[in-house]
């Protein structure tokens, strides 16, 4: 295994234990890399809680979603979710789906979207978009993204953007970098919360739009796998109070 690949499955099973820690992850939902040596796969873990992920637990998958060893541990059903966005779009490298309590409000909301108030969650953007499932699909699914037409369906909704909503479900954020990802879904989380009690005190300023294109912008842009990384303490903080070591 080289070196890099080592990397990006500890760094992975990082990612699970940090976002699970945070809240952000629960018994449900995923976190994805893209396989640093072959961008036609993925890796994501079989289908278990991301508190309790180990190395051993991750599975390579192909574009399509499927895992590339069949007959093995049962995967994620989402995993449409990570495989369309990393089929469309060669510049993402991470990919989290989740149902994160504080953002499910503005996924219903008919009049108020979610949209960067706080410095921290500029990659937020303007108004982050609303994946409807029955827009395409009807009322008669289970609201799952679990073949790869709805995954594509869902990307669309996110547009060239780093992420989208999914109504009354949760939603995926996507990256060029994972340690990045795990850092903006956190402050997804605390936007939200920020955004509500703002909302409960009347009217409010949001982040400028000239404040957060630079941010927005950069969370797609294609990042060399080998680009020098600076000293990331809010990595090393994460690690540290998720009891990674
Ligand atoms: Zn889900």
């Amino acid at each position: 295994m080289t070196d890099r690949l080592s990397q990006a499955r500890e760094d992975l099973v990082s990612a699970n234990r940090i976002l699970a820690n945070e809240g952000i992850l629960d018994a449900f939902g995923h976190v994805s890399v893209r396989h640093p040596e072959d961008p036609n796969l993925f890796l994501l873990s079989r289908a278990r809680s991301p508190e309790v992920i180990e190395d051993s637990d991750l599975l390579e998958h192909g574009l399509d979603g499927e895992p590339t060893v069949s007959g093995g541990p049962l995967p994620y059903l989402e995993r449409f979710i990570h495989a369309a966005v990393y089929e469309a779009r060669p510049e993402v490298v991470a990919v989290c789906h989740s149902h994160t309590p504080s953002i499910l409000p503005f996924s219903v909301s008919l009049t108020t979207p979610l949209r960067a108030i706080v410095h921290s969650a500029r990659f937020l953007g303007g108004e982050v978009p609303v994946w409807d499932i029955a827009s395409e699909f009807g009322h008669k699914t289970n609201m799952l993204v679990i073949n790869q037409d709805l995954g594509r369906s869902l990307n669309r909704a996110m547009g060239n953007g780093p992420i989208a909503l999914m109504r009354g479900h949760g939603c995926v954020v996507a990256s060029n970098d994972l340690q990045a990802l795990v850092s903006n879904c956190i402050s997804m989380d605390r936007n939200a919360k920020v955004q509500l009690a703002a909302t409960a005190l009347g009217d409010y300023t949001p982040i400028h739009t000239d404040e957060y294109s630079p941010v927005h912008d950069a969370a797609l842009t294609e990042r060399p796998w080998d680009a020098p990384r600076g000293d990331n303490r809010a990595w090393e903080y994460f690690r540290r109070r998720a009891g990674v070591s």
